[in-house]
């Protein structure tokens, strides 16, 4: 197992890398085409204690900060690979470990680091509330020792494949509490202990293998110490797990779009079209100089948000403005990369069609560039909220 402590950043990278190697193209593009998920790679992160770099080292992780944990995603997605088959048991540890009790930490941490328990699932978008989450209408209700929840999740990843999930939830309604946000609590939930047709999960075919779901609760019993902290306060503690999430996904990005860059400068180094390399003609050049340009930095803003988290200062700006530049330098770099590839940019082999459409989720998730210019807009700048 890894428990190196001191190993470096860049010995991470490296590990990682070499881990990675294992993991080449051919074996993402058969999980793409086969919507299938990527087991044997989340084993191999798992068994080499890279899933549990920020579970601290009492409860068997290596007590590594945010910043290690994007390095070791930038690197997956750099590779070719796609960290989204696990990349929730990293982004919600901010929830669970800032706001959960010694009792819920020991009893699932040790679990989730030796990798029998799998925490894998965030349920927090509905169907009817969108991106305005404080309408959500799951509802948990306290009945005794235990809390009963209803209601419908949608979008919820990895469900299928997961233990726990970490659920936001109302248990107060919305125009009875003295602000929106107020009213919601969130729960770590074991999935396994649902009782018979209490919680079904559906999958949605996309396209990307994103192995997403929704989920029903139908009186879903939960004992009452599944609640993190204190009931009703809950959209703050999901705060921290959403700015680790945007942290973690814009890391996933710069490597994305590393990815893409190299791709393209590389074919159009060799490729040749009218007796030279088509890299030769700045329309082809520039673009990818360009977007390097970019990636690079997003990249430093990236870095700025992971240290703001790691050191405990507010970095829900920061976060929000990672995601925004490294998801729009992904995506740039995708678009110049197709271009640069010509007609074999669609030929599955050249795994650039199927990075295309991963990386393009991030524009919309896990929150939009428009609700991230709108937070800007009206919280930094200080004009007026439009909604
Ligand atoms: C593959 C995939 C995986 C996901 N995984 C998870 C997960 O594991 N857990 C989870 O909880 N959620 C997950 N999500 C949900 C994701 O976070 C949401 O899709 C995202 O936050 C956008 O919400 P929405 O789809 O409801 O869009 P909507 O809120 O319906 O918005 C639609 C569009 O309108 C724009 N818009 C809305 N309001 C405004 C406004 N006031 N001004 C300007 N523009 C506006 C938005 O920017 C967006 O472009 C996932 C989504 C996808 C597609």
């Amino acid at each position: 197992m890894f428990r190196n402590y001191s190993e470096s950043y860049e010995q991470i990278r490296e590990a990682v890398e070499r881990l990675c190697d294992d993991f080449p193209g051919e074996y993402w593009r058969l999980q793409d085409q086969e919507a299938s998920y990527p087991s044997e790679f989340v084993q191999a992160l798992i068994d080499t204690g890279y899933l549990s770099v920020l579970i601290p080292e009492e409860y068997g992780g290596s007590g590594l900060d945010l910043k290690a944990a994007c390095i070791i995603l930038e690197t997956i997605h750099k590779s070719g690979g796609n960290g989204a088959a696990c990349h929730a048991q990293m982004y919600t540890m901010g929830t669970l470990l800032r706001h959960g009790s010694v009792e819920q930490k020991e009893k699932w941490l040790p679990g989730i680091a030796e990798g029998s328990l799998r925490l894998q699932a965030f349920g927090v978008t509905e169907p009817s509330s969108g991106t305005d989450t404080t309408r959500i209408t799951t509802t948990a209700v306290r009945d005794g020792d235990d809390y009963i929840i209803n209601g419908q999740k949608i979008w919820t990843s990895r469900a299928e494949h997961s233990d726990l999930m970490i659920l936001l939830t109302r248990t107060e309604d919305r125009g009875s509490v003295s602000k929106p946000t107020k009213g919601l609590s969130v729960f770590l939930v074991n999935l396994n202990e649902a009782e018979e047709d209490s919680v079904t999960i559906t999958p949605i075919e996309t396209m990307i293998n994103h192995a997403t779901t929704s989920v029903f609760f139908d009186n879903f019993r939960v004992p009452a110490d599944s609640l993190i902290g204190t009931e009703g306060e809950g959209f703050k503690y999901i705060l921290d797990g959403m700015n680790a999430e945007r942290i973690l996904i814009a890391a996933e990005c710069i490597g994305d779009a590393r990815f893409l860059v190299k791709k393209a400068s590389d074919y159009a180094s060799e490729r040749e079209v009218f007796g030279r390399p088509i890299g030769q003609n700045q329309g082809i050049q520039f673009p990818i100089a360009e977007s390097h340009i970019q990636t690079e930095a997003a990249a430093l803003m990236v870095e700025k948000a992971g240290s703001d988290f790691d050191s405990g200062k507010p970095c829900g700006t920061e976060a929000n403005m990672a995601k925004l530049l490294a998801s729009e330098a992904s995506w740039q770099a995708a678009d110049v990369c197709m271009q640069t590839l010509g007609g074999f940019a669609f030929a599955q082999e050249y795994d650039v069609e199927r990075k295309f459409r991963e990386t393009r989720l991030y524009r919309i998730a896990p929150v939009s560039t428009n609700l991230i210019l709108s937070h800007v807009g009206t919280h930094v700048l200080g004009m007026p909220k439009s909604f």
